[in-house]
Protein backbone atom coordinates (compact mmCIF):
# COMPACT_ATOMS: atom_id res chain seq x y z
CA UNK A 1 0.00 0.00 0.00
CA UNK A 2 3.06 2.20 -0.73
CA UNK A 3 0.43 4.65 -2.61
CA UNK A 4 -1.22 5.60 0.81
CA UNK A 5 1.88 6.64 2.06
CA UNK A 6 1.44 10.12 3.96
CA UNK A 7 -2.06 10.44 2.56
CA UNK A 8 -3.49 12.97 5.15
CA UNK A 9 -6.99 11.55 6.66
CA UNK A 10 -8.69 13.66 8.61
CA UNK A 11 -10.36 12.15 11.99
CA UNK A 12 -13.70 14.25 13.14
CA UNK A 13 -14.25 12.01 16.49
CA UNK A 14 -14.55 13.17 20.24
CA UNK A 15 -14.08 9.89 22.20
CA UNK A 16 -10.33 9.42 22.95
CA UNK A 17 -10.19 5.76 22.70
CA UNK A 18 -11.10 5.74 19.28
CA UNK A 19 -9.18 8.80 18.47
CA UNK A 20 -6.35 6.45 19.87
CA UNK A 21 -7.23 3.75 17.99
CA UNK A 22 -7.10 5.14 14.23
CA UNK A 23 -4.19 7.39 15.20
CA UNK A 24 -1.95 3.97 16.08
CA UNK A 25 -3.67 1.91 13.43
CA UNK A 26 -3.50 4.20 10.25
CA UNK A 27 -0.32 5.79 11.63
CA UNK A 28 1.55 2.47 11.56
CA UNK A 29 -0.04 1.87 7.80
CA UNK A 30 1.42 5.28 6.47
CA UNK A 31 -1.09 7.58 6.65
CA UNK A 32 -0.95 11.18 8.44
CA UNK A 33 -3.27 11.67 11.25
CA UNK A 34 -4.72 15.01 11.50
CA UNK A 35 -7.85 15.04 14.58
CA UNK A 36 -10.28 17.19 15.24
CA UNK A 37 -13.15 16.69 18.19
CA UNK A 38 -16.09 18.87 17.32
CA UNK A 39 -17.81 19.35 14.18
CA UNK A 40 -16.96 23.13 13.90
CA UNK A 41 -13.46 22.06 14.18
CA UNK A 42 -13.91 19.36 11.34
CA UNK A 43 -15.54 21.96 9.02
CA UNK A 44 -12.55 24.19 9.47
CA UNK A 45 -9.68 21.64 9.06
CA UNK A 46 -11.33 20.21 6.40
CA UNK A 47 -11.60 23.31 4.49
CA UNK A 48 -8.04 24.82 5.48
CA UNK A 49 -6.16 21.24 5.38
CA UNK A 50 -7.71 19.79 2.44
CA UNK A 51 -7.37 15.88 3.57
CA UNK A 52 -7.32 12.99 1.32
CA UNK A 53 -9.86 11.24 3.34
CA UNK A 54 -12.53 12.06 6.17
CA UNK A 55 -13.36 9.90 9.11
CA UNK A 56 -16.85 11.43 10.25
CA UNK A 57 -18.40 10.41 13.64
CA UNK A 58 -22.07 10.84 13.95
CA UNK A 59 -22.52 11.77 17.66
CA UNK A 60 -20.36 14.82 18.06
CA UNK A 61 -20.66 16.73 21.37
CA UNK A 62 -21.25 20.49 19.08
CA UNK A 63 -23.55 19.48 16.28
CA UNK A 64 -25.02 16.55 14.63
CA UNK A 65 -22.74 14.24 12.26
CA UNK A 66 -25.01 14.08 9.52
CA UNK A 67 -25.15 18.07 9.70
CA UNK A 68 -21.31 18.26 9.24
CA UNK A 69 -21.64 15.43 6.34
CA UNK A 70 -24.68 17.74 4.61
CA UNK A 71 -21.91 21.27 4.81
CA UNK A 72 -18.97 19.45 3.77
CA UNK A 73 -20.76 17.86 0.54
CA UNK A 74 -21.81 21.53 -0.10
CA UNK A 75 -18.16 22.45 -1.59
CA UNK A 76 -16.33 19.28 -1.16
CA UNK A 77 -16.19 15.52 -3.04
CA UNK A 78 -13.67 14.11 -0.61
CA UNK A 79 -14.07 10.91 0.22
CA UNK A 80 -15.77 10.55 3.77
CA UNK A 81 -16.68 7.73 5.77
CA UNK A 82 -19.19 8.01 9.00
CA UNK A 83 -18.12 6.03 12.18
CA UNK A 84 -21.59 5.18 14.04
CA UNK A 85 -22.12 3.55 16.80
CA UNK A 86 -25.44 0.95 17.57
CA UNK A 87 -28.44 3.08 17.68
CA UNK A 88 -27.43 5.41 15.51
CA UNK A 89 -28.76 3.65 12.46
CA UNK A 90 -31.16 6.50 10.49
CA UNK A 91 -28.31 8.92 11.39
CA UNK A 92 -26.03 6.56 9.44
CA UNK A 93 -28.31 6.61 6.44
CA UNK A 94 -29.28 10.17 6.55
CA UNK A 95 -25.10 10.76 5.78
CA UNK A 96 -24.96 8.32 3.59
CA UNK A 97 -27.86 9.75 1.52
CA UNK A 98 -26.38 13.04 2.29
CA UNK A 99 -23.24 12.08 0.49
CA UNK A 100 -21.26 10.05 2.90
CA UNK A 101 -19.37 7.59 0.78
CA UNK A 102 -19.64 4.58 3.55
CA UNK A 103 -19.77 3.53 7.21
CA UNK A 104 -17.99 1.61 9.99
CA UNK A 105 -20.06 0.24 13.50
CA UNK A 106 -18.20 1.10 16.10
CA UNK A 107 -16.21 -1.27 17.04
CA UNK A 108 -14.47 -2.20 14.49
CA UNK A 109 -11.25 -3.49 13.18
CA UNK A 110 -8.13 -2.23 11.94
CA UNK A 111 -9.08 -4.61 8.54
CA UNK A 112 -12.43 -3.26 7.79
CA UNK A 113 -11.24 -0.10 7.93
CA UNK A 114 -8.56 0.01 5.58
CA UNK A 115 -11.12 -1.81 3.17
CA UNK A 116 -12.87 0.29 3.08
CA UNK A 117 -10.58 3.70 3.07
CA UNK A 118 -9.11 1.43 -0.10
CA UNK A 119 -12.40 1.59 -1.89
CA UNK A 120 -12.79 4.83 -1.22
CA UNK A 121 -10.14 6.24 -2.22
CA UNK A 122 -9.85 4.42 -5.33
CA UNK A 123 -13.57 5.53 -5.81
CA UNK A 124 -12.42 8.95 -5.87
CA UNK A 125 -9.58 8.21 -8.06
CA UNK A 126 -11.52 6.98 -11.00
CA UNK A 127 -14.08 10.07 -10.17
CA UNK A 128 -13.16 11.99 -13.91
CA UNK A 129 -12.62 8.35 -16.01
CA UNK A 130 -15.57 7.89 -18.53
CA UNK A 131 -17.82 5.00 -16.96
CA UNK A 132 -19.16 4.60 -19.86
CA UNK A 133 -15.98 2.72 -21.25
CA UNK A 134 -15.03 0.49 -18.52
CA UNK A 135 -15.37 -3.07 -17.73
CA UNK A 136 -16.63 -4.36 -14.09
CA UNK A 137 -15.10 -7.80 -13.38
CA UNK A 138 -15.46 -9.65 -9.82
CA UNK A 139 -15.54 -13.63 -10.07
CA UNK A 140 -17.40 -15.43 -12.74
CA UNK A 141 -19.72 -12.07 -12.85
CA UNK A 142 -18.50 -9.59 -15.89
CA UNK A 143 -20.30 -6.29 -16.65
CA UNK A 144 -19.27 -4.49 -20.21
CA UNK A 145 -20.89 -0.81 -19.55
CA UNK A 146 -19.82 0.04 -22.88
CA UNK A 147 -21.86 -2.47 -24.66
CA UNK A 148 -24.21 -3.00 -22.08
CA UNK A 149 -23.74 -7.10 -21.94
CA UNK A 150 -23.31 -8.99 -18.90
CA UNK A 151 -21.68 -12.27 -18.17
CA UNK A 152 -21.76 -14.83 -15.17
CA UNK A 153 -20.05 -17.93 -15.49
CA UNK A 154 -18.78 -17.35 -19.03
CA UNK A 155 -22.53 -17.26 -20.66
CA UNK A 156 -24.37 -13.51 -21.76
CA UNK A 157 -26.94 -13.29 -18.81
CA UNK A 158 -30.40 -10.96 -20.62
CA UNK A 159 -31.09 -8.29 -18.02
CA UNK A 160 -34.49 -6.36 -18.14
CA UNK A 161 -33.42 -2.84 -18.15
CA UNK A 162 -34.39 -2.14 -14.53
CA UNK A 163 -32.64 -5.27 -13.28
CA UNK A 164 -29.69 -3.64 -15.63
CA UNK A 165 -30.30 -0.20 -14.11
CA UNK A 166 -30.29 -1.23 -10.76
CA UNK A 167 -27.17 -3.66 -11.33
CA UNK A 168 -24.87 -0.88 -13.45
CA UNK A 169 -25.74 1.31 -10.34
CA UNK A 170 -24.35 -0.57 -7.96
CA UNK A 171 -21.15 -1.07 -10.24
CA UNK A 172 -20.64 2.17 -10.47
CA UNK A 173 -20.02 2.31 -6.82
CA UNK A 174 -18.61 -1.26 -6.54
CA UNK A 175 -17.29 -1.85 -2.87
CA UNK A 176 -19.51 1.27 -1.74
CA UNK A 177 -22.91 1.04 0.49
CA UNK A 178 -25.31 2.56 -1.62
CA UNK A 179 -28.54 3.07 0.28
CA UNK A 180 -32.09 2.02 -0.97
CA UNK A 181 -33.10 5.51 -1.10
CA UNK A 182 -29.79 6.29 -3.46
CA UNK A 183 -31.06 3.24 -5.48
CA UNK A 184 -34.73 3.82 -5.53
CA UNK A 185 -34.31 7.36 -7.00
CA UNK A 186 -31.67 6.42 -9.55
CA UNK A 187 -33.36 3.16 -10.69
CA UNK A 188 -36.84 4.38 -10.11
CA UNK A 189 -37.07 8.66 -10.23
CA UNK A 190 -37.24 10.27 -7.03
CA UNK A 191 -41.14 9.46 -6.96
CA UNK A 192 -40.50 5.76 -5.91
CA UNK A 193 -38.02 6.73 -2.93
CA UNK A 194 -40.16 4.79 -0.32
CA UNK A 195 -40.88 1.42 -2.73
CA UNK A 196 -38.27 -0.56 -0.94
CA UNK A 197 -39.92 -3.53 -1.94
CA UNK A 198 -39.22 -2.64 -5.87
CA UNK A 199 -35.40 -3.57 -4.51
CA UNK A 200 -36.35 -6.68 -2.43
CA UNK A 201 -38.18 -8.23 -5.78
CA UNK A 202 -35.87 -7.27 -8.61
CA UNK A 203 -32.75 -7.52 -6.18
CA UNK A 204 -34.07 -11.77 -5.80
CA UNK A 205 -34.30 -11.57 -9.66
CA UNK A 206 -30.37 -10.16 -10.14
CA UNK A 207 -29.37 -12.86 -7.50
CA UNK A 208 -30.99 -15.46 -9.24
CA UNK A 209 -29.64 -14.62 -12.59
CA UNK A 210 -26.24 -13.75 -11.38
CA UNK A 211 -25.22 -15.72 -8.21
CA UNK A 212 -23.91 -19.09 -8.09
CA UNK A 213 -26.01 -19.65 -5.36
CA UNK A 214 -28.99 -16.74 -5.11
CA UNK A 215 -29.71 -17.55 -1.24
CA UNK A 216 -26.42 -17.28 -0.29
CA UNK A 217 -24.87 -14.24 -2.33
CA UNK A 218 -21.62 -13.65 -2.75
CA UNK A 219 -21.98 -10.39 -4.55
CA UNK A 220 -24.52 -8.15 -4.15
CA UNK A 221 -24.83 -8.37 -0.58
CA UNK A 222 -27.43 -6.74 1.67
CA UNK A 223 -26.52 -4.42 4.10
CA UNK A 224 -29.15 -4.95 6.84
CA UNK A 225 -31.49 -2.32 6.99
CA UNK A 226 -29.31 0.39 5.02
CA UNK A 227 -29.22 -0.74 1.49
CA UNK A 228 -26.72 -3.03 -0.91
CA UNK A 229 -23.27 -2.77 -1.68
CA UNK A 230 -21.65 -5.03 -5.13
CA UNK A 231 -18.36 -6.75 -3.58
CA UNK A 232 -15.21 -5.85 -5.17
CA UNK A 233 -12.83 -8.88 -4.20
CA1 LIG B 1 -18.97 10.48 19.72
Amino acid sequence: MTADRDRLVLVIEDEPQVVRFLRASLGSHGFKILEAATGQKGLIEASSRVPDLILLDLGLPDMDGVEVARRLREWTSVPLIVLSARGQERDKIEALDAGADDYLTKPFGIGELLARIRVALRHAARIGDDPEDSEFAVGDLRVDLAARRVFAREAEVHLTPIEYNLLTTLVKNAGKVVTQRQLLKEVWGPGAVDRAHYLRVYMAQLRHKLEPEPARPQWLITEPGVGYRLKTD
